[in-house]
């Protein structure tokens, strides 16, 4: 059981949250891990840009320009051997400092594919940054209102790792929902009240006490829409993060400050919240909407098979002061031991589309 202590420190907007969620646990009972971490990461984002050496956490276009520059890559590949389709729509999911679709947008340039630049982004501190980064966006709180006829060509980087997340687990009593409750002033984990066995899938039914499972109905909503919108509109989709193939048990839970892991309960909205991304759920649900799932790759075999090795040598070469450096930002973003490996790369397309490179 995870128990901690919170709300020490007084003035921060962490600790109206935490003041929110002790008021709203006392009088109405235990809120679920769904709520508790929405409700985080929304006041988390809205007011801080925590990426970088100087924020919380470093993400893979904040490592090198060769990851955004091999995604643009990858999508003149696709848009040109589909036939060059007209009127095509970038549009970025999580978008951050707006770095990726920068390096993105300059590769694809480059190939003669200039689309318009759509940025689905809940924080107005982030939309400042991604302002300078991209002047010419347009933002949208989710998908509902994107262009409804154009192809899109949709990209996201550790964004659905950031949707918020369900847990069951198993009790004595049977399967519960995990809740967030007070012990004393403390934020700890309980079990829910209601039986929960027939939302958890027949084979995991049995298993031992204490075994935890992780569903995010809020990943897959975001699924559901995107998949529908390539279905009717034609274009294609690549989604990173750090995930599963298929169905594990165990809480993946956890909360990143300061560059450091830190309780997911001490301090809410405060610390980033993210779970793994199961990504044999979200292809299933891209595939119930008629569009081609064409794979699901470790990162770094994907971005090898784009190239990164070739492109690192080439900018070595050409400003071979910062060749340790460029040599340095590959192996963090290609090795198994970094981020190879954990971080996968679901990719998906239209029908009409073709099938895209690297996913072999
Ligand atoms: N893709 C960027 C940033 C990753 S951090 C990078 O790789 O550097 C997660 C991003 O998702 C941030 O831009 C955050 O503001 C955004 N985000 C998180 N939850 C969101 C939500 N529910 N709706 C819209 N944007 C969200």
């Amino acid at each position: 059981m995870n128990v901690s202590r919170t709300g020490q420190k007084t003035g921060e907007a962490s600790d109206d949250l935490g003041a929110i969620f002790r008021r709203l646990i006392r009088n109405t009972g235990p809120i679920s891990l769904t709520q508790y971490m929405g409700e985080s990461n929304a006041r988390y984002y809205a007011s801080r840009d925590p990426l970088g050496l100087a924020g919380d956490f470093v993400t893979a276009p904040e490592i090198s320009q060769m990851f955004g520059e091999l995604i643009g890559l990858w999508l003149a590949d696709i848009w040109i051997s589909s036939g060059r389709p007209e009127n095509v729509h970038y549009v970025e999911l999580g978008p951050g400092r707006g770095t990726l679709a920068k390096d993105a947008l300059r590769a694809m340039k480059r190939y003669g594919l200039q689309p318009a630049v759509h940025f689905v982004e809940g924080s107005s501190a982030l939309r400042e940054v991604q302002q300078k980064a991209v002047p010419d966006v347009r933002w949208h709180n989710d998908l509902s209102t994107l262009p409804p006829d154009d192809p899109l060509l949709f990209v996201g980087n550790e964004f659905l790792d950031a949707l918020p997340i369900r847990q069951m687990a198993k009790t004595p009593n049977g399967w519960r929902e995990r809740e967030i409750a007070l012990q004393d002033d403390a934020f700890i984990f309980a079990a829910g009240g209601r039986p929960m066995d027939a939302a958890v899938p027949e084979e995991w039914r049995g298993a031992e006490d204490g075994t935890i499972l992780e569903t995010s109905p809020a990943q897959a909503a975001v699924m559901y829409e995107l998949a529908g919108r390539l279905s009717d509109q034609g274009g294609a989709a690549l989604l990173f993060d750090y995930g599963h193939a298929a169905l594990h048990a165990g809480s993946t839970l956890q909360a990143v400050k300061d560059h450091r892991k830190v309780d997911p309960l001490a301090m809410p909205g405060s610390a980033d919240l993210t779970a793994l991304v199961e990504f044999g759920t979200l292809a299933r649900i891209a595939q119930s909407r008629d569009v081609r799932w064409i794979g699901t790759a470790e990162q770094g075999a994907w971005l090898r098979r784009l190239g990164i090795d070739a492109r690192t040598q080439s900018l070595a070469k050409a400003a071979p002061h910062h060749a340790d450096d460029l040599r340095a930002a590959r192996d963090r973003l290609v090795e198994p031991g970094q981020m190879g490996a954990l971080f996968k790369v679901m990719g998906l397309s239209g029908l009409h589309w073709d099938g895209g490179a690297g996913f072999d």
